[in-house]
């Protein structure tokens, strides 16, 4: 049986600030699942290697400086593997997350309904529109404190996989070939410098396209996850691998929800419902 998987959950939070109720998820995903890392899922995939009963995946996107300062301790502690997808531009400097600083200039509200609508144009027509803002803005420049090469380093010798999330961020069903291969190129030469692992991705925002899957195959991406709230079943595609949103807030009954599966099921209900509510 090629890449045929009873069930796998992989879990994609982004930061971790409620350390309280993170280590409520890790102490009941550990005592009910066997976390295993992307590398065994990469052996598994490539090699054919077995998986554990009961497999489980956490990762954390973007490279949030709270995944070090909160997540890292609790992971030590339960001595679980987690996978950290990091935007190789931003690594050393206090370049803000461009959603962030949308939000940023525009304001909360104003600013997070323009991040949305932002992310369905051409990744060009965004570039054009963050140098306008910055431009016309009264505000100082946003800056972030940004993971550096050796919090990274640290995290990858207690059990994270530093893996790829893209070098700026772009929506990939937005990109041109060209800048998919600068993505790709960019990114991937900067994670093999510093010893990271430049050929497991995370697509930004779960975006993809077919375009988009030719280039990744093309430079040698062996495992691309999405970010479509589903549960792993059956044969995997290993450029379009499944994973389940969840926050370092989420409730321990509602993790244990989404990880039964019922939760994707009950999801698109839910959104029907309410869409129908506002009408
Ligand atoms: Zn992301």
């Amino acid at each position: 049986m090629k890449n045929n998987i009873k069930s796998l959950c992989i879990l994609a939070y982004h930061t971790v600030r409620d350390s309280k109720n993170f280590e409520a998820h890790l102490s009941y995903l550990e005592e009910n699942y066997s976390v295993i890392s992307v590398e065994q899922l990469r052996q598994f995939i490539c090699n054919k290697t077995k998986l554990p009963k009961n497999p489980l995946i956490i990762t954390f996107d973007d490279g949030d400086l709270s995944v070090y300062e909160n997540a890292l301790p609790l992971l030590k502690k339960y001595r679980l593997p987690a996978t950290l997808f990091v935007v190789t531009d931003l690594i050393n400097s206090h370049k803000p997350f461009w959603w962030e600083e949308i939000e940023y200039y525009l304001g909360k509200e104003e600013g997070n309904k323009k991040v949305w609508e932002v992310k369905d144009w051409k990744n060009i027509e965004l570039e054009k529109f963050l140098l306008e803002l910055r431009k016309q803005s009264n505000k100082p420049a946003m800056r972030c404190q940004q993971l550096s090469t050796a919090q990274l380093k640290e995290m990858q010798a207690s059990g994270f996989t530093i893996a790829n999330h893209s070098h700026t961020h772009p929506m990939f069903n937005n990109c041109t070939r060209e800048e998919l291969e600068a993505e790709l190129k960019n990114s991937k030469g900067q994670l093999e410098e510093l010893g990271f692992t430049p050929d497991i991705f995370a697509y930004p925002n779960g975006n993809y396209s077919r375009l988009s899957e030719t280039v990744l195959e093309s430079h040698q991406i062996k495992v691309a996850f999405l970010f479509d709230h589903k549960i792993n079943r059956g044969k995997i595609n290993p450029l379009r691998i499944s994973r389940l949103a969840v926050n370092d807030h989420t409730p321990l009954w509602k993790l244990k929800l989404i990880l039964s599966g019922w939760h994707t099921k009950i999801l698109p209900i839910t959104r029907t419902l309410s869409k129908l509510r506002k009408k």
